[in-house]
């Protein structure tokens, strides 16, 4: 099996020793991805931007990777920041105040008016906006409490695209088709896990992430619109990795590290469930192409029907499916043009 042009479109490549120790993991296989600005303090001038675009540069080596950056949300952007700021950046990142890992800085209300000048400004410079999209409600509802505040912005700002990111819900797959500007982004651990998973048995740190694996139901919802490629949905792997102590800890920090397994996971998957690698294709780049009007570098990673074993760690970070085997391993990276 071939996949051109991998695109992630939300990563975690975090910084400082773990940049350098898991930035290759996806620049290895995927052609490009949407990079997070949540670090400590989040990404928010130019000057950061682009000093954070030359550490990952530095982190990647000789691979080729395009890191596609993103800003750290703030009301206060106003349009000449956004213009000085445009070549640098694909998309800019709405965090609710305090919702995930170091997102403290983020929006705490959601008033439209209050929003209208950066949010505007945006549309007009046709810079995507982004969102984690969860309430401070019960942990199971937040993000289907989101939904109508998804639909606010949306219906507010018809000519700003609105991404949902790593969408884990039903509610969230039916708000995709009510609005012309909405689409989402769907991670390989939510297509894969529910809540049982987490925590039905022994709890499983490794599968702990926000947002937190749902219902079945929801599963069946995201599969169906992962699977058919629903133009509206792109691969985001949200894979955010943390130390092994972070994660095996009393307080175990959110995050599911899925970057140098993404694509095999999603190879058996579309394979298991009968769809086509062509629906694969579109939903590991071809939607993100078009929503994002990106032109990626032609890697073509080959793909093989051969058991591979996940290692323990990836440098102390322990991997979703760690020790265990997956149906498929990467057999080549090529280029093509
Ligand atoms: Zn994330």
């Amino acid at each position: 099996m071939q996949l051109t042009a991998p695109l992630d479109m939300h990563l975690h490549l975090r910084d400082g020793e773990m940049l350098k120790n898991i930035a290759k993991s996806s620049a290895k296989t995927f052609s490009g991805a949407i990079i997070m600005p949540n670090l400590v303090p989040p990404v928010s001038t130019k000057e950061e931007v682009i000093a954070y675009k030359k550490r990952i540069m530095t982190a990647i080596g000789d691979e080729k990777f395009t890191p596609f950056m993103t800003l750290f949300f703030k009301p206060s952007y106003d349009k000449t920041f956004l213009e000085s700021v445009r070549d640098e950046i694909t998309a800019i990142k709405l965090y609710p105040a305090g919702i995930t890992t170091n997102s403290e800085g983020g929006v705490s209300g959601f008033d439209v008016e209050e929003l209208r000048p950066a949010l505007e400004a945006m549309s007009e410079l046709n810079i995507p906006l982004c969102v984690h999209g969860e309430t401070n409600g019960f942990v199971m509802d937040r993000e289907a409490e989101f939904v109508s505040i998804y639909e606010r912005l949306a219906s507010a700002f018809p000519k700003l695209k609105i991404i949902m990111e790593h969408i884990t819900t039903k509610a969230s797959v039916e708000a995709l088709d009510k609005h012309e500007n909405l689409y989402a982004t769907i991670t390989i651990h939510h297509l894969l896990i529910t809540l049982d998973d987490v925590a039905g048995g022994m709890l499983q740190p490794h599968l702990f992430c926000k947002p937190i694996a749902k219902r079945p139901e929801d599963r069946e919802a995201l599969l169906k619109v992962a699977l058919e490629a629903h133009p509206k949905v792109m691969f985001g792997s949200d894979s955010a990795p943390h130390p092994r102590e972070a994660k095996e800890a009393c307080g175990c920090a959110a995050g599911i590290f899925t970057a140098p397994i993404a694509l095999q996971l999603l190879a058996e998957l579309f394979e298991v469930k009968n769809s086509s690698v062509e629906k694969l294709q579109a939903f590991i780049s071809g939607n993100a192409q078009n929503i994002y009007e990106l032109n990626p570098i032609q890697k073509i990673v080959t793909l093989e029907k051969k058991p591979f074993k996940v290692p323990s760690d990836y440098n102390g970070v322990v991997p979703m499916y760690a020790n265990e085997e997956i149906a498929y391993s990467i057999k080549e990276v090529t280029f093509g043009y």
